[in-house]
């Protein structure tokens, strides 16, 4: 049997340990992927660490995948051998579930399956896919190009169109790291007064290089005072993960402004008063599934919306997991099965 190379977590917190492994066969409804490149999310701490409950060990991370379709396994249909495809956090949903069926496929009720959290994902050569879970790559998308925004970009890219924002409202996106140097770029091509809000007047230039209309360094100025000026913000596009930066923005939102979080923070303070007097909402934002992957791609390839990265080979997968856990990566980190 021919033998693939793969990065596993054996145990809650332990190391990567590059192992040879059985290439798998897909099962029924299931396609086997051959990974050219996946990203490095910060989520996929969730399998390192062991924080999300019930992870078999040995579990190979990674649900930013980017590759060619290898092998159909039985009743798959509409895919065929040599198409480019990305795996992303969504891995698969039932389809008769009342979630499934009111089209609510991310929020499927019967299982849970997550990319590289309840399968094997895409750190090794090969990995098996539910096919509802498999998304078209355009040609001109670089594998390591499009691996970050199978989840930085979709998650940035669906929130933000899903917003209720128009062309010329004010958004402003908090965060200029993984998700929000993506973020301001979806935000500014989709035709949004885009406003980055960031720490360190330094990151002014990077901002504007992003496509933002104004930046706002939150260590010098009120976040929330600086976008009332700007005569509120239609959203907040929330990327950070302390709950006391969001708070500091949220005071920012005008009438009927929605804040929405996709930066895990464990807690943030609200004023309900504020909330009430201008009609305003907070709603978080999952990412989405297999065709919102497909439409962030597309939406990049037409905007030339692309993440930064910085590329290591499989063997670098603890100093390119080390980059991105301790913040330093700019912006996304890549691993490169070619290289
Ligand atoms: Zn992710
Ligand atoms: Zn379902």
């Amino acid at each position: 049997m021919s033998k693939m190379r793969a990065a596993q977590v054996s145990k809650r917190g332990g190391p990567f340990q590059l192992v040879e492994r059985d290439i798998p066969d897909p099962g029924a409804g299931q396609i086997r992927v051959k990974v050219h490149a996946c990203g490095i999310c910060h989520s996929d701490s969730l399998t390192k660490e062991g924080l999300w409950p019930g992870i078999a060990y040995p579990r190979v991370p990674g649900h930013e995948a980017v590759g060619v379709v290898d092998a159909l396994g039985a009743g798959v249909s509409g895919w065929a051998e040599g198409q480019r495809v990305g795996v992303g956090w969504n891995g698969g949903y039932c389809g008769y579930c009342d979630c499934c069926r009111r089209g609510e496929f991310f929020a499927c009720q019967t299982s849970t399956y997550v990319t590289g959290i309840t399968s094997d994902g895409g750190y090794a050569d090969y990995l098996i896919a539910r096919a509802e879970a498999v998304a078209h790559v355009p040609d001109d998308l670089a594998a390591t190009d499009a691996a970050p925004l199978m989840c930085a970009g979709v998650t940035t890219y669906n929130a933000l169109r899903n917003v209720g924002a128009r062309p010329g409202d004010v958004v402003a996106v908090l965060g200029l790291g993984g998700l929000g140097h993506l973020g301001v770029q979806y935000a500014a091509k989709m035709g949004f007064k885009t406003v980055a809000i960031a720490r360190g007047q330094d990151k002014g230039t990077l901002a504007a290089t992003l496509g933002a209309w104004k930046y706002i360094d939150s260590k010098a100025q009120d976040p929330a005072a600086e976008l009332r000026k700007l005569g509120g913000a239609k959203a907040v596009l929330a990327t950070v993960t302390a709950g006391d930066a969001m708070a500091a923005a949220l005071g920012g939102l005008g009438v009927n402004g929605v804040f929405i979080i996709v930066g895990a923070a464990m807690s943030m303070q609200i004023s309900p008063l504020q909330l009430i007097g201008k009609s305003q909402s907070i709603k978080g934002w999952y990412s989405g599934t297999s065709i919102d992957s497909e439409d962030a791609l597309s939406f990049s390839v037409q905007t030339g919306v692309r993440s930064m990265n910085e590329v290591f080979p499989l063997e670098k997968v603890e100093e390119g997991y080390q980059r991105m856990i301790s913040g330093a990566a700019r912006f996304r980190a890549v691993l490169s099965m070619e290289s």
